[in-house]
């Protein structure tokens, strides 16, 4: 059974040679539910992780669902979404001599820390908003809100006048009815 799960101690994959694997089924919920961009459900899927020269390289594909606010009447939408993940992440201590290595100014999120952690919460992360469309409708003529009152327009017309009608002409119009010309 797959469990939730991001983090990962790779001591011992570490220690092994270059070519050692290890492979995960997980699911993982990686987006605040209080974000712009919740999940549904969580991503789930298996990776696998492979011993390099430098360190670990982390490869996988997720599935998964998010929601999102509809751009026109902000209703939520549920829509499916796939990452693929390929990054190699770098160790910031030596296993085996247990001595800081040095490491370039590189992405955080790819360190394996100090106690042999490898997280992919944040590349998960940024990969599912990075996947996640800016606009998106709840159906093609979603007919979004009125501009005026903010009531939603898929639920039926306000009561406002359509935008390019100026209550004084209406007025007035209305006083030239009565005047016979
Ligand atoms: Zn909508
Ligand atoms: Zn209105």
């Amino acid at each position: 059974m797959s469990q939730e799960r991001t983090q990962w101690n790779v001591a011992q994959l570490l220690k092994e040679p270059i070519g050692a694997t290890r492979s995960f089924e997980l699911l993982a919920t990686v987006l605040p539910e209080d974000a712009e961009v919740r999940q549904a459900t969580p991503l789930a899927g298996q990776i696998v992780m492979l011993r390099t020269s430098q360190g670990v390289l982390v490869e996988g594909a997720l599935d998964g669902q998010v929601i999102v606010e509809c751009s026109r009447c902000l209703r939520p939408v549920t829509l499916p979404v796939s990452v693929a993940l390929e990054e190699e992440y770098r160790p910031v201590v030596d296993v085996v001599r247990g001595v800081y290595l040095p490491v370039d100014e590189e992405d955080e999120a790819l360190l394996i820390d100090e106690h042999h952690i490898l997280d992919i919460a944040e590349v998960l992360r940024q990969a599912v908003l990075l996947e996640t469309p800016m606009r998106v409708l709840c159906r093609p003529d979603c007919a979004g809100l009125c501009q005026s009152c903010g009531k939603d327009l898929n639920d039926g017309p306000c009561d406002c006048l359509p935008a390019d009608s100026d209550p004084r002409w209406a007025q007035l119009s209305a006083l030239l009815e009565d005047v016979d010309i």
